[in-house]
């Protein structure tokens, strides 16, 4: 049988004369996906990519899966094709529905021609596909409004195809048209959860670590690179960037007023991320912080922290509750890693009574004590890029 693959767009729809540029990159991340999947041909009409088995290699399964994290495409479906003719469509409705509505009750069909050349009109379609299914299993009952499984059958310009139930995909827009944006991820609950967002608005995503060997482990490090390596079925990432902290936590710690600690490091860490990104051509820097969930995510210490870059800081958690990110890093797989017990880096010499409403004037001077040009310079040598795969 004659089975492939239909991707629905979705947001794609509504651009105007920038359009074909993304589906140009929605075909290219799929045509990536394509020949890790044994080979699909790919083709975009009617606001939907049909994507077809090249050969006996093309695996089906893995492909429908992959797809379904793939930015840009809200619903996909597994269809069978046929020839654009009354006898084919029935024909394929033998082979091929007994199967889709198996186990269940009630079907209705519905049909849509978008070739208007074709005979039948859409009501007949459905009536005559109805028929078919009603001769193959007696036993099931027309429900056209609320049915176990509704099957559609679509006239489109080169063929005909019936299928069952989309299935809901990543929604978003393709990864790559937004630009670049530099992750900084922690061994935490929010910042994958942060990353997937961003590319879900069509960022490629770099993420950028903070380690502080020896006070935290390679463990607590390679816990952050598996994170990385969870969310890149959507955001499509390959590589991450590892940069130590040490000297700076270590100098903090040696100089300054302690109440200030969690917000001179995090200056460091957005200081040190923007030369990252800029170096790497990305525009954005991208957080978990949520407003008000602890000390250093208040707006005046958000303030504070944001204040030392000139990029634009995207925090798309800002506004959701802890129960809403949570929920989200459960649906894209991070949830159960997140929550391994590891050390980060800010949690390492941490204040006893962190300021929630900093005094900048008194920020500045604890900076002042250290010599922030030469600490930044050193920290950033320390960079490094790991391979995710
Ligand atoms: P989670 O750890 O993902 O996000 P959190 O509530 O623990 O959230 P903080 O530790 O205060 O938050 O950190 C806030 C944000 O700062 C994180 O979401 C992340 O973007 C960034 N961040 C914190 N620690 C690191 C780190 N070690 N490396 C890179 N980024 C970090
Ligand atoms: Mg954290």
């Amino acid at each position: 049988m004659n089975e492939i693959i239909l991707c629905k767009y979705g947001e794609i729809i509504l651009k105007g004369a920038n359009r074909p540029h993304f589906e140009a990159l929605l075909s290219r991340e799929l045509k990536r996906r394509a020949a890790r999947h044994g080979g699909f041909s790919v083709r975009v009409s009617q606001s939907t990519v049909s994507l077809e088995p090249q050969s006996e290699a093309s695996d089906l399964d893995g492909m429908f899966e992959s797809v379904l994290t793939v930015f840009g495409i809200n619903a996909a479906v597994r269809a069978t094709v046929c020839e654009k003719t009354p006898e084919a469509i029935l024909a394929a409705a033998r082979e091929y529905l007994p199967e889709q509505l198996a186990g269940c009750r009630t079907f209705g069909v519905e049909a849509k021609r978008s070739d208007k050349a074709f005979p039948w009109k859409s009501p007949e379609i459905a009536a005559r596909v109805g028929g078919v299914i009603l001769e193959a299993l007696p036993r099931l009952k027309v429900d056209l409004e609320k049915p176990d499984v509704m099957i559609r059958v679509e006239i489109r310009d080169r063929y005909a195809c019936l299928h069952g139930p989309q299935k809901k995909a990543a929604g978003g827009i393709p990864i790559g048209s937004s630009g670049r944006g530099v992750l900084l991820l922690s061994g935490g609950i929010d910042s994958p959860v942060a990353g997937y967002m961003m590319a879900k608005r069509g960022m490629q995503i770099l993420p950028l670590h903070f380690d502080s060997f020896p006070y935290t482990s390679e463990r607590a490090r390679e816990k952050v690179m598996r994170l990385a390596r969870l969310i890149s079925p959507y955001t499509c990432t390959r590589r991450a960037a590892v940069l130590s902290l040490t000297e700076i936590q270590e100098a903090i710690r040696d100089t300054c007023d302690e109440d200030y600690f969690t917000l001179l490091l995090r200056r460091f860490m957005m200081h040190l991320a923007e030369r990252y990104a800029r170096e790497n051509d990305a525009g954005a820097l991208i957080t978990g912080e949520s407003l008000g969930q602890v000390a250093s995510q208040t707006t005046p210490a958000l303030a504070a922290t944001g204040g030392i870059v000139s990029l634009p800081v995207f925090r798309p958690c800002i506004g959701l509750d802890k129960e809403e990110i949570v929920s989200l890093s459960r649906r894209i797989g991070t949830f159960d890693t997140s929550i391994e017990p590891y050390e980060d880096c800010c949690t390492v010499f941490t204040p006893r009574h962190p300021k929630t409403r900093p005094e900048l004037a008194k920020l500045l001077a604890e900076e002042g004590k250290l010599d922030f040009p030469a600490l930044a310079d050193r920290a950033y040598a320390t960079l490094q890029t790991v391979s995710l795969f």
